[in-house]
């Protein structure tokens, strides 16, 4: 009687908690990321819940997947390193172009104190705003629109972070970061790199981390 409360009390045992503990192990920690914060934000994060229903069981392996649209969801480490690039702390105010599933908005949302987050295609924006609320990520404001422009009204950002990739830095997300702030970002067409920007009172610095492999920023109208 007591095993059968307690199996109806916890109905949402998470059996891909091995497997995400795993995937931080050997893909993350072991490729040099090492920001406790970071790593406890993507242990918390169900990646399983951002991706198609008939991709579940690939959710963690070590390679980017596809969420439709022709987009997809970047892989594991990828999002680690970004996110530890971008140094976010509690009262952060943090801007991401390519919401994509939300799973990146996911982990920052434990980071930070607010993400604004724009996706250029409206149906992959509803369905991650829709994701984010059911999951409780209620720090997460997501909108239909192209990221080119930034998110004005919410200006200037503590951090950027870009998930698809310009051919240069858009220059109104650079105006909309804050002095002191970080902005990380793959640029390129075929060759791509990914590049931390920082910003302070004597200007911009540019600094390339990795060659890397991003679906291509849409141009809006
Ligand atoms: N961060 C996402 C991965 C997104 S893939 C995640 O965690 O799942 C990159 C996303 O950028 C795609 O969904 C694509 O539609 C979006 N995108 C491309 N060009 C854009 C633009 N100009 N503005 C906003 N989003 C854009």
């Amino acid at each position: 009687m007591l095993l059968l409360f307690l199996l109806i009390s916890n109905p949402v045992k998470d059996v891909y908690e091995p497997s995400r503990q795993r995937m931080v192990e050997e893909q993350i920690i072991a490729r040099g990321v090492n920001d406790s914060l970071v790593i406890d934000a993507i242990i918390k994060v169900k990646r399983h819940l951002f991706v198609p229903k008939t991709l579940t069981s690939s959710a963690y392996e070590d390679h980017p997947l596809p969420i439709g649209y022709g987009q997809t969801i970047s892989q594991p480490y990828i999002v680690a390193l970004m996110t530890e690039l971008l140094e976010v702390e509690k009262t952060h105010k943090v801007l991401e172009v390519g919401t994509g599933s939300g799973y990146q908005a996911a982990v920052l949302a434990l980071l930070a104190d607010s993400v604004f987050s724009i996706e250029i295609i409206s149906e992959l924006a509803h369905s991650a705003e829709k994701r984010l609320d059911s999951l409780g990520y209620n720090n997460v404001t997501v909108k239909a629109g192209d990221g080119y422009k930034g998110w004005k009204e919410h200006a200037p950002f503590d951090g950027i972070i870009v998930t698809c990739a310009p051919d240069e830095v858009p220059a109104l997300l650079l105006e909309q970061l804050d002095t002191g702030g970080r902005m990380v970002i793959p640029v390129g067409s075929y060759y791509q790199e990914l590049l931390l920007i920082t910003k302070d009172s004597t200007g911009i610095t540019e600094k390339s981390i990795v060659p890397v492999r991003f679906v291509p920023m849409i141009k809006g109208d």
